[in-house]
């Protein structure tokens, strides 16, 4: 497997730091407005790079956090945390806000077809561990208090501050952030823990060793929340190109520096944005569309889980509808392909698939397929492949479904889940959004072993008149 390592700049071997375990961190969705396409389109491929190193046969334990409270407005430790800004744009409360955006974030994610990570942490959930690690820093003597303001981290402690970003730390001296906070020593500094002001009348905080009520900043939390459920070190950290020199550089100071371990994430995986008429897709601009958006237009979620395929995870994509579209129709196109193979006898389930040894005419696609995908996820190449595959007509029916299922296995399109969805169920996305997202909320609470509640919502979607089954490649709904 070979990875693009932000911190080189260079595509490298993929080594974990212990035979084929491999922690992997993806910095979460921060809960105070809608998941958008661009958010989407990061997890699809965070996704498809778990799924990847699983199927080269690597254990990933996958650790997502969900920031629910601490992210500032802005990256210099200033304005309001964004959940009090959401909470206000809605008239809820901030518990609310934070609760019903993280189920919007789930129950896209599940539309898309990305798996649950193994630990999703929030981050109101783990203030005790953010705060013995905020006294670890101060033991060590890389902390200073500015009164009435909050705990920060002196990143002039460092020789090899900002090394991420390959931040020119002499040029920042010279005041490029502009907007700082007065007492911070350097501009780069950052808080660590912050301090409730008087009057400011927060729905969340805490009392800690350094102030009565506060909240911990949003990079503390990260740090925390990986290394509780990993530990000091990680094989893979993910995240947006934009935290690269803010997000990350402090989460690699505050950890390397508690821990005394380097380093704290050993490869680097930074996703491009999604953009839309040349501007980042984004909450704070407020030009974006969400997966209800898709829904509406009547596309299915799996078409725009094939366009996110077809561009490279560190390139910018342009969104438009023509785009997805034209994914669309490329979408049907596979669905009527794998549908007619199935007709035509392919195997019955992914198990039997993976039961018959390949012929040489597969391997030859196996291996230039997975070659593709362990070379940084070069997701279109890939696609190629599969396309060839559909074409060759020296395949027999059977072996192109088996390559097909084994090809799904990391492109996550749900291919096999088709036929048990097509024999007779009604496709999820031709339903009303309201049943949608109770047959949604129906698989989270089977996710999380909650029978009783699953019981309810089948009952809820009988009396809409949906019945529901429980099958092997999961709920089945009939009208
Ligand atoms: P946030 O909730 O804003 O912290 O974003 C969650 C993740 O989505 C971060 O890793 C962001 O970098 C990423 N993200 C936000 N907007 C986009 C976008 N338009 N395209 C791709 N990734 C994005
Ligand atoms: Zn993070």
């Amino acid at each position: 497997m070979k990875l693009y390592n932000t911190m080189s700049r260079q595509v490298e071997e993929f080594v974990p730091l212990q035979d084929k375990k491999v922690g992997l961190y993806a910095c979460g969705f921060t809960v105070y407005d809608f998941t958008h396409l661009g958010h989407l389109r990061k997890y699809t491929m965070d996704d498809v790079l778990i799924r990847t190193l699983r199927h080269a046969g690597y254990e990933v334990t996958f650790v997502q956090n969900v920031t629910d409270v601490g992210h500032l407005a802005s990256d210099a430790d200033t304005g309001e945390d964004k959940l009090e800004k959401g909470a206000k744009k809605y008239h809820k409360s901030v518990w609310d806000v934070a609760r019903e955006f993280e189920e919007y974030f789930w129950r896209s994610m599940d539309l898309m077809g990305n798996l649950r990570p193994d630990h999703s942490t929030r981050a109101t959930e783990y203030i005790a561990e953010q705060i013995e690690l905020v006294k670890t820093l101060e033991a060590k003597g890389y902390t200073y208090i500015i009164d009435g303001d909050g705990v920060y981290f002196d990143t002039s402690k460092l020789d090899d501050y900002g090394a991420l970003a390959r931040l020119d730390i002499e040029h920042l001296k010279e005041g490029a952030r502009v907007e700082t906070v007065p007492g911070k020593r350097n501009p780069t500094d950052f808080a660590l823990w912050k301090f409730e002001r008087p009057g400011e009348d927060r729905a969340m905080s805490w009392p800690s060793p350094w102030s009565e009520r506060g909240f911990p900043g949003w990079h503390i939390e990260c740090s925390a929340m990986a290394m509780a459920k990993i530990g000091p070190q990680l094989d893979v950290h993910t995240g947006g190109i934009d935290h690269i020199p803010v997000h990350h550089a402090n989460e690699i100071a505050q950890s390397e520096a508690a821990t005394g371990k380097k380093p704290f994430v050993k490869y680097w995986v930074h996703h491009n944005f999604l953009q839309i008429e040349g501007e980042k897709m984004s909450k704070s601009l407020g030009n974006f569309y969400t997966i209800d958006d898709i829904l509406q237009r009547n596309f299915d979620p799996m078409a725009l889980r094939l366009l996110f395929l077809t561009g490279h995870y560190r390139s910018e994509m342009n969104f438009t509808w023509a785009a997805l579209e034209g994914s669309q129709k490329t979408w049907n196109r596979l669905k009527t392909k794998v549908m007619e193979l199935h007709a035509a006898g392919g195997p019955e389930t992914e198990a039997s698939a993976q039961s018959t040894s390949p012929s040489t005419g597969e391997q030859d696609y196996l291996t230039r397929f997975f070659e593709a995908m362990e070379n940084d996820l070069h997701t279109s190449e890939a696609l190629a492949v599969m396309w060839q595959v559909l074409k060759d007509e020296t395949l027999s029916n059977q072996e192109k479904l088996r390559l097909l299922y084994q090809f799904d296995q990391v492109l996550g399109l749900g291919l096999e889940k088709l036929e048990a969805d097509e024999a007779g169920s009604i496709e999820t996305k031709t339903l009303p959004a309201a049943v949608q997202k109770l047959i949604a909320d129906r698989q989270r609470a089977r996710d999380d072993k909650n029978w009783q509640r699953a019981d309810e919502l089948r009952d809820e979607l009988y009396s809409l008149g949906y019945k529901v089954e429980d099958t092997e490649s999961g709920q089945k709904v009939t009208h």
